[in-house]
């Protein structure tokens, strides 16, 4: 791999920087790694390397077709590299207190940080996890669906518009666009793309898409900032900028010399970030940092409303989940259940953003029956005494592909296709045949071979 010379003469005075050792780790493959679902347990990877800063993060040895692991669609891991689960460790030293946050991750598809925001946050917090770019939303919404925690809602928003949330939020992630030279072994794409006029228009973007958020922010909330570029312009400088502008204190968090983690200094701030150099670290190029932010913001006007909470559909629909801190409420098709310290926020959001999904789909009553919705098969906060077909690894693939699974000898009814005790969608058993309620868009469409089924 030829490396962009201009790139590695910038880096040589950053410390920890090794010419011909990032120059030979960029020979190798990039490094395979997953992060588990703590809501979804699987021992299906009790063997795996764990990542050094993230007790949820496994290494795998080489890459699997993730697309032919039943585990996978049901949310059991995400598949995200190393160096970025730092930002578990950020997050449990900088907020050991995590129930009753505002939390905002503002880059956010298609959902590495978010998910593992949600795994660590408790269940009256709420994320709101922004993706601008309208398809790259979608993924998004599939990913945070899948991974199943009714706080995680999705928006998909310019970053100005989460200017009118003034003081709302008591962290935001910003994990920015950037030139992305820390993923070149990931992505050739990224290095063809690379000039040393990007890296300054990404500057220039990451602090308009900053300046314009800050307002959100309330006073003493943190902000988390990260890319996975190497330039200082992107990454220190940055630092420096939000020194100059606004008024903040850097943060530190403590670090084990064995990870081969970078601590890093701004010049003019001094202000401490964390860099990753894949010839340092089992991970591809990242950088971190986080600040807290010293300016009051106006107090935000939370609107009066009416709470639309419809006891006589929750009575209908109780049985699909678990607790009973929930509100029922309208939601795009059907219903939707809502932690119910949440309702006001929906009503403030909705009056700023656009909302793709809020809380969890409950789907629909029809006749003197509920038809479920998919979700419900994803998420933690199903109930775990909903009638389940156990189904094996080809069973369950077929399921996926939306063919005939097999699955037959059911009485009348609805059920939670579960594999490996996860659940997979839903089915409904007419007696004479079965109906395949995955939605359409969520099937697998690659060809699937016999070796796939073992
Ligand atoms: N946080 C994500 C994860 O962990 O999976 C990765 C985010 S990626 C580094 C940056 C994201 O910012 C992309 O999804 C991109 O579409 C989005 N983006 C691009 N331009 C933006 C802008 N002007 N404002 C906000 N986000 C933008």
């Amino acid at each position: 791999m030829q490396l962009p010379e201009p790139l590695l003469e910038k880096l040589d005075d950053i410390r920890g920087f090794d010419k011909e050792a990032f120059t030979k780790a960029h020979e190798a493959a990039a490094v395979t790694s997953i992060r588990l679902n703590p809501a979804k347990s699987t021992n299906a990877f009790g063997n795996s390397e764990q990542v050094p800063w993230c007790s949820e993060g496994r290494y795998l040895p080489e890459r699997p077709v993730f697309t032919t692991d039943p585990l996978y669609h049901a949310g059991a891991y995400y598949v995200q590299e190393a160096s970025s689960m730092f930002l578990s460790h950020v997050i449990q030293q900088l907020i050991p207190e995590r129930s009753n946050l505002h939390v905002l991750d503002l880059c956010a598809a298609p959902g590495g940080k978010s998910t593992l925001i949600a795994s660590l946050l408790g269940k009256d917090s709420l994320l709101i996890s922004n993706e601008v770019i309208r398809s790259r939303a979608s993924i998004l919404e599939e990913n945070i669906t899948r991974w199943g925690y009714m706080n995680t809602w999705v928006t998909s928003n310019d970053p100005k518009d989460f200017g009118k949330l003034k003081g709302y939020f008591d962290v935001i992630v910003v994990d920015a666009p950037c030139s992305g030279s820390g993923l070149f072994r990931k992505d050739e794409r990224a290095l063809d793309e690379w000039s040393e006029s990007n890296v300054q228009l990404c500057a220039q973007r990451q602090q308009r898409i900053l300046a314009d958020v800050w307002p959100a922010l309330k006073e003493g909330g943190i902000l988390i900032y990260a890319t996975c570029s190497y330039s200082q312009q992107e990454d220190e400088e940055i630092l420096d900028w939000l020194g100059d502008d606004f008024k903040v204190t850097s943060l530190s968090v403590e670090l084990k010399e064995e990870w081969g983690v970078i601590k890093t200094v701004s010049k003019k701030h001094e202000f401490k970030g964390y860099r990753f150099f894949p010839h340092k670290v089992q991970g591809e190029g990242f950088f971190i940092a986080a600040v807290r932010k010293n300016s009051d913001e106006p107090e935000l006007k939370t609107p009066r409303f009416k709470s639309g909470h419809d006891s006589k559909v929750y009575e209908q629909c109780k049985y699909l989940l678990q607790s009973d801190d929930w509100l029922c409420l309208p939601g795009k098709e059907g219903y939707m259940a809502i932690n119910n310290k949440h309702e006001q926020d929906l009503h403030l959001l909705q009056q700023h953003v656009y909302l793709r999904k809020t809380g969890l789909q409950l789907g629909t009553p029809v006749k003197n029956e509920w038809l479920p919705a998919h979700e419900i098969a994803l998420s933690m906060d199903k109930s775990q005494t909903l009638p389940v077909v156990d189904v094996n690894k080809e069973q369950a693939l077929k399921f996926l592909k939306k063919e005939d699974a097999g699955i037959d000898g059911l009485e009348k009814g609805w059920y939670l296709v579960s594999y490996a005790g996860l659940g997979l969608g839903w089915i409904k058993a007419l007696g004479n045949r079965v109906n395949n309620y995955l939605p359409k868009n969520w099937r697998i469409r690659m060809e699937i071979t016999d070796a796939d089924w073992a």
